[in-house]
């Protein structure tokens, strides 16, 4: 999925965490974040796999929307990689438990979230400039209910 959608349902269950007095808004904020930097895996696979524009941003997108030349997804996208983060996140948890479960959120919201392909259901297609952009109905719905939630929760 999109990094938005990467970033928002993290945030959301940060919220949710915020609301009933668990994490701060700032906690929950980080959690988002870290739900983006995981696909930081993107750009360094990118940087070693790539033959040309080897540092570019915009080669690094393409690829991952739409050229897939090459697999993008680092160790830390499976199995091997989530135990040895998972364990990092135990160790760090016992000094600083929330913001290790922020970390988790973060983390483990990614992975879940790259499970299902949603790429036949697409209903959006894009160029913009050099960029390519491809959207499907689900994930633009999940976003708005997400953004919904969020709104929802901070009212509350
Ligand atoms: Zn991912």
């Amino acid at each position: 999925m999109y990094s938005q959608t990467h970033f928002l349902f993290p945030l959301f269950i940060g919220l949710l965490l915020y609301r009933v007095g668990i994490f701060s808004w700032k906690l929950a904020l980080f959690a988002g974040i870290v739900g983006i930097f995981i696909d930081i895996d993107h750009y360094i696979e990118h940087i070693i796999h790539s033959k040309k524009n080897k540092f570019s941003l915009r080669a690094t997108w393409n690829n991952s929307i739409k050229l897939h030349k090459f697999n993008q997804r680092s160790f830390i996208h499976y199995w091997d990689g989530a135990v040895i983060l998972s364990f990092l996140f135990l160790i760090v948890s016992l000094w600083y438990p929330f913001i290790a479960l922020a970390l988790a959120i973060g983390y483990f919201s990614n992975l879940l979230l790259d499970v299902p392909n949603f790429a036949k259901k697409t209903i959006l297609k894009l160029k913009i400039g050099e960029l390519y952009f491809r959207e499907s109905w689900v994930e633009v719905l999940f976003c708005v209910l997400l953004i919904i939630g969020c709104i929802i929760v901070l009212l509350l």
